[in-house]
């Protein structure tokens, strides 16, 4: 033990050490990595071994990093080949890497060049300033597109426009900020239109720059949140004063009169000239890029999703192609499968005469893929061929932006395209059965949280078809994100956010469009719809990746945030809907629905579950059926359902459970007719009294039991004793003091005077566990007879039955001593009495740390264990689980707890815990069989976690079994 500390404070030190060398990484060259590497390789000789690898293996990466960082900073791509390829995301970012690939593979793609994701991290390091090194680096890059697109930056007669685009290594959708027509000013912008002969798209191009620029680099956004963007409300009074709906429909006149106004707005309110040198323009957006890295939404989406701040964002600067040049461009976006059902079928939209951000941003609704086979026909079947192309090369489905100049088709981005749960399990299955790839890969794929959605309700075909004739459908928009969803009416994201926090579970957020910065109030939400937008729009993407139901583009609604009212515009009139009011919407139909609609399960529950709907009728039931039928022969670990109640147990059979792993026999005391006789042995005075009150429970919870054992037909049922502390089965009301004054005899007095005895400053660390079956061994004997009576009349009835008895909150061999014999003595007298046996175990729960610590001894009685990792959590961090919201938000914030302990196991504190318990049990019983119990048992971190240290089975809550299967055979799968 002694040796193994030392050995860990010495790896601590050396990478303590050699973080700060990291630190300073600019200032050390490649040769001093490797020199580190080496020292580090001696101390391997000197015998600190585990000190020696890990300071070799940080060295290393700081070796590579210094190399890296004095080497190239910028790839180049176009003209059929690329410096980058696909594999090297880490350092050119997700769209970089693909950028690099789609030139490699001979798509048309607009040349351009990569600034690594180390330069970002450079950028900080150096407070924030660009390395003086790169301005050559871009002088000379910039020089070879001017070449291969024949035109000069900055050339007043012949201009090279630029994009500025960010590109993390793990896509961020919408977070990071985008730079469009960069290396226009009043010079360029003439030449411009007088070399391209379309003075309209020269100036349509120089107004959405000056506006792209003055919010992404100069900072003007909105003062206030009933505000619109400056440059929009600019925008809006143009198209008001010339009578027009679209952008599109400006005339150039109007559009130079925007570059003029958008230009004095930025004067007026920060008092600066427009920059007008490209180089400064460049720079400027460079850096601006790199700043968005850590804007707050970029912060709150990497926290949402695990990213890494240390990783960096690359740029990427590319000559411009123009969507926006009449009615032979276009700029689109498509996904080559359908991202909300997961379908085989080419899906996306495009808009004639724009700019890729209109798509995105929900400007205007576009129109359908299809329709651009009759626009332009050409170009589209080259959009069909690259589907095709993309989808054998990347062998997944793709999410693509492409802009089609004078009918000529660009590339601008591909990448593994977000989508629905239900989505991801058809377009692994099918792509399995599609022989595109292996099984393997399938379920590495699906996320498993994903499945939830299959599990997901709809609306009750009768309630929404009677609310439909009521004439409750008020508008329809389209279906971005399945599901059903009722909830009360909110506008702004920030207050959805704050109800929320208050327990309003119930809200639709309501918007005309939504932006990054409402990520929070969506995530608060149960859905969320907006009037203007696409299906690739932000609110549709965000509402696949979080699988919330979402319409999008329903442009029926219009919006008065200040009155804060929605206004519907229906075939019989205006409907205004206020804030708080109820409204359902259809994520399937795209539906949305005056007041509430009552919902009802999913395909997948009703044929396992309800068993009303034939799983031949079923096709997403079928998808699901084959993955998780995969998910099975890949895991090791095997799963098991926390079931209380018969109907459970059955539940838990039917997504696939092997056993049960935690019964609660609490639970069933609140059931009808037992509350009553519990709280009667509660209140008694005596041994006698307590028995008379407990021979009532035992024929209830025998049928309980009996009911279980025949649902899981011989599989093991672990069944844990009385756990809660006393005082939670006693009435909270006066009625109920009556009630069981009358049933006991006693005077309401008494009843009271009892149920303030029982009263504990901390329950949770208080009277409870194996703690009452020690003071009223009566309770434990029950319940053990109750287990055993159940299981010799089902054997006698020919069944098959396993129960594993579990004793809870033991921390001390002798807890479990007690405990066990007193069962196992139970169990003899029953097997006497009634001349059969059945086979049974006695183990225990390990849920305090003390029980970890000594897990040898425990293992010398216990035949199994189980690890109660809610309340593991809660001792080991002496924090209950109830009071855990009031930390937990400012605990994220500094970055204390990586996410809520609760949630996933924290591995190194409890996991430590469990590890020690795992090595002392088998040291002790090399075969014990041991498992998990606590909510973690269906968090895919954890039950990873469970299959690392080798457990033999998680054990969830029922609707959580399928996540679980997916997850262990992912977690097998990893191993391999
Ligand atoms: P995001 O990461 O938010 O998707 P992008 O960097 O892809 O942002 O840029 C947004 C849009 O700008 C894209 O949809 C694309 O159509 C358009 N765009 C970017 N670069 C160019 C370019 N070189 N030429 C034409 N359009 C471009
Ligand atoms: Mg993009
Ligand atoms: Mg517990």
């Amino acid at each position: 033990m002694p040796t193994l500390d030392k050995k860990k404070s010495a790896a601590a030190s050396a990478k303590s050490k050699l973080k700060k060398v990291l630190g300073n990484v600019a200032k050390i060259t490649a040769k001093d990595g490797v020199k580190i590497k080496n020292a580090a390789k001696n101390g391997v000789a000197n015998g600190v071994r585990a000190a020696g690898k890990a300071v070799a293996k940080a060295a290393g990466k700081a070796a590579t990093a210094v190399k890296a960082a004095a080497g190239k900073r910028v790839y180049f791509f176009g003209g059929g080949k690329a410096e980058g390829n696909k594999e090297m995301k880490n350092l050119l970012g997700g769209k970089g890497a693909n950028l690099a690939e789609m030139a490699n593979i001979g798509l048309p793609v607009p040349p351009g060049f990569t600034i690594t994701t180390e330069v970002c991290t450079e950028f900080y390091a150096n407070g924030k300033k660009l390395p003086k090194q790169l301005d050559a680096d871009l002088r000379a890059n910039i020089a070879r597109m001017e070449k291969q697109v024949g035109a000069k930056f900055g050339d007043p007669s012949n201009p090279l426009l630029v994009s500025v685009r960010s590109g993390a290594r793990a896509s961020m959708p919408g977070m990071m900020d985008t730079i469009l027509n960069l290396g226009l000013n009043d010079s360029t912008a003439a030449g411009l239109a007088e070399k391209s002969g379309n003075e309209r798209f020269a100036y349509d191009s120089y107004r959405r720059f000056i506006a792209m620029y003055g919010d992404v680099v100069l900072g003007l956004k909105p003062e206030k949140k009933e505000d619109h963007d400056p440059f929009d409300e600019i925008l809006a009074a143009k198209k008001k004063a010339r009578g027009v709906k679209l952008d599109s429909d400006l005339p150039a006149d109007a559009l130079k009169e925007l570059v003029t106004e958008f230009k004095q707005e930025i004067k007026s309110r920060l008092g600066i000239e427009f920059p007008t040198d490209p180089y400064e323009q460049l720079a400027g957006a460079i850096k601006a890029v790199f700043q968005s890295w850590q804007n707050d939404r970029a912060n709150l989406y990497r926290r949402l999703n695990n990213i890494p701040v240390e990783w960096g964002t690359a740029v990427n600067v590319q000559a411009m192609v123009f969507g926006n040049k009449g009615a032979d461009s276009a700029t689109g976006v498509c996904f080559t499968r359908d991202p909300a059902s997961g379908e085989n079928e080419f899906y996306g939209e495009f808009l004639v005469n724009a700019q890729g951000e209109d798509v995105v941003a929900g400007i205007r609704t576009p129109q359908k893929i299809e329709e651009l086979g009759k626009v332009l026909p050409v170009a589209y079947k080259e959009l069909l061929d690259i589907r095709k192309k993309l989808e054998k090369h990347y062998k997944d489905m793709q999410d693509i932006e492409f802009t089609i100049e004078n009918g000529k088709l660009y590339m601008l981005q591909c990448r593994n395209g977000k989508r629905t749960g239900f989505a991801g399990v058809r377009i692994a299955v099918e792509m399995v059965e599609e022989k595109l790839i292996p099984k393997e890969e399938a379920l590495r794929r699906v996320e498993p949280e994903a499945l939830n959605q299959l599990l997901r309700p709809v609306f009750l075909p009768s309630a929404k078809k009677a609310a439909v004739e009521e004439g409750r459908l008020l508008a329809k928009g389209l279906p971005a994100g399945p599901g059903a969803a009722t909830g009360k009416v909110v506008f702004f994201a920030d207050e959805a956010e704050a109800l929320a926090a208050k327990g309003e579970t119930n809200l639709i957020l309501c918007r005309h469009e939504t932006s990054p910065e409402d990520i929070r109030g969506m995530n608060a939400s149960l859905g969320f719809m907006t009037a203007f937008g696409g299906m690739t729009s932000h609110a549709a993407l965000v509402a696949r990746q979080m699988g919330k139901v979402c319409i999008v583009g329903c442009d029926a609604l219009s919006f008065d945030y200040h009155a804060r009212v929605m206004r519907v515009t229906t075939a019989k009139g205006e409907v205004t809907i206020k804030e708080g009011d109820w409204i359902s919407i259809d994520g399937f139909a795209g539906e949305v629905i005056q007041g509430r609609v009552e919902t009802t399960p999913s395909e997948v529950i009703r044929v396992l579950i309800e068993k009303n709907l034939d799983p031949k009728e079923a096709p997403v039931y079928q998808t699901y059926a084959k993955l998780m039928t995969w998910a099975d022969g890949a895991r090791k670990l095997r799963v098991r359902a926390n079931a209380d109640q018969p109907d459970q147990a059955i539940a838990s059979v039917a997504f696939g459970a092997e056993g049960i792993g935690l019964c609660r026999t609490e639970h069933m005391f609140f059931g009808e007719d037992k509350i009553g006789p519990m709280r009667e042995m509660i209140v008694a005075e005596n041994e006698a009294d307590r028995r008379k009150a407990l021979d009532k429970l035992l024929p209830l919870q025998r049928e309980d039991f009996r009911g279980i054992f025949k649902a899981m037909a011989g599989r093991p049922v672990t069944i844990r004793t009385l756990d809660p502390p006393l005082h939670e089965f006693l009435p909270h009301d006066e009625a109920g003091v009556k009630d069981l004054a009358a049933a006991t005899g006693k005077t309401v007095e008494e009843i009271h005077a009892c149920i303030e005895e029982l009263k504990e400053s901390n329950p949770m660390l208080g009277h409870r566990g194996c703690r009452l079956g020690i003071t009223y061994p009566e309770i434990t004997e029950m319940q053990a007879r109750a287990i055993f009576e159940a299981a010799v009349d089902l054997a006698e009835e020919g069944e098959k039955v396993y129960p594993e008895i579990m004793i809870p909150l033991v921390g001390i061999k002798k807890e479990l001593d007690l405990q066990a014999d007193l069962v196992r003595k139970t169990a003899a007298a029953v097997f006497a009495e009634r001349g059969k046996k059945v086979s049974y175990t006695v183990g225990t729960m390990i849920e305090v740390p003390r029980a970890a610590m000594t897990a040898g001894e425990i293992a010398q009685t216990a035949e199994f264990f189980s690890f109660g990792t809610n309340d593991l959590t809660q001792t080991t961090y002496g924090l209950s689980r109830d009071d855990v919201p009031r930390v937990l938000a400012a605990y994220l914030q500094h970055d204390i707890y990586p996410g809520d302990p609760f949630v996933s196991i924290d591995r190194k504190g409890v996991g430590g815990l469990m590890k020690m318990a795992v090595a002392a049990g088998r040291a002790e019983k090399p075969k014990l069989k041991i498992g998990i119990c606590g909510e973690h048992g269906g968090d895919p971190s954890s039950v990873e976690f469970c299959h690392e240290i080798g457990l033999d089975y998680v054990s969830c809550s029922p609707y959580r079994l399928p996540i679980a299967r997916l997850a262990a055979a992912q977690a097998a799968l990893k191993a391999t």
